[in-house]
């Protein structure tokens, strides 16, 4: 949602066009007012629970400590009220063998009740940003590997056949040949040991390559989810996936991204869609 409030009524319009009936946000700032027709979790009324709360402070550049800017969230917004979420409590407060999160705000996590169907366990999730202390480079999967400590229980339920994760996860350099790609690429592989892979969007045989993608496979099927600051000269990248388990990949009926050709106007992250037969 790229912190914008604005995300919201564009995230009406998307959902009326797209058939939407939950959406796994990130960067979602606290929405103003109530949303019609929409249940949203974290609660509106929670403006706590609408930053990602840990780190709390940064140093500023003249060396003093302010409170986090990172006043956005993962969320998950549903319509017809059929997601049930699951708190966790912030890793140091947890009671021994209850749901905890290392970072709060990084992920939101829900089940989805459907009639007739199986339970579906969503998860939103966000690739935090760390920042090295020798260079200043930035890299997200010591967050994200912490958000898959924080979930395994979640992961490892005997009734969870049908789980999926989707959001950004800020993987700019898999799998481009470097040492960053190959310990981005981890998150993936300790995904998959959960039954997590990757089913979307993929581009299509009759799309046309990603121009510029830095991955070195000549069959490349990445999709443009992200665009630098909007900003057309910058190079196209895919941070935005879903991974489902095996059960829930037989039911998918397609995964595809936005098709409008502006989205860029709209964040600098264009919507993933999936859709399963439940
Ligand atoms: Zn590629």
């Amino acid at each position: 949602m790229n912190q914008r409030d604005s995300a919201w009524p564009r995230l009406n319009a998307l959902a009326a066009e797209q058939d939407v009936s939950v959406a796994l946000l990130q960067e979602a700032r606290r929405p103003t007012s109530a949303l019609d027709g929409w249940q949203v979790h974290p609660p509106i009324g929670e403006q706590e629970r609408w930053r990602i709360t840990v780190p709390g402070r940064y140093r500023a550049a003249d060396g003093t400590l302010k409170p986090t800017r990172r006043n956005f969230a993962s969320a998950l917004a549903s319509r017809d009220g059929v997601v049930v979420p699951r708190e966790p409590t912030e890793l140091h407060d947890v009671v021994d063998g209850e749901f905890a999160c290392s970072h709060p705000g990084q992920f939101a996590v829900g089940d989805v009740a459907i009639d007739g169907g199986p339970r579906v366990t969503v998860i939103s999730l966000y690739g935090i940003w760390d920042r090295m202390l020798d260079s200043g480079t930035m890299f997200p999967e010591a967050t994200l590997h912490r958000a898959i400590s924080d979930l395994t229980p979640v992961f490892q339920e005997r009734a969870n056949d049908y789980v999926l994760v989707a959001g950004d996860l800020n993987l700019y350099s898999y799998s481009d040949g470097t040492v960053w790609g190959r310990r981005g690429m981890t998150v993936f592989e300790r995904l998959a040991a959960y039954g997590l892979e990757t089913c979307g969007p993929f581009r299509r045989d009759d799309e046309p390559r990603l121009a510029r993608c830095p991955c070195p496979d000549p069959a490349c099927r990445h999709v443009h989810t992200f665009l630098y600051q909007s900003k057309p000269t910058n190079r196209p990248h895919q941070l935005d996936f879903f991974l489902a388990t095996p059960a829930l990949r037989e039911r998918l009926r397609d995964c595809w991204a936005d098709p409008d050709p502006h989205w860029p106007l709209h964040s600098d992250h264009r919507p993933i869609f999936a859709a399963f037969d439940l």
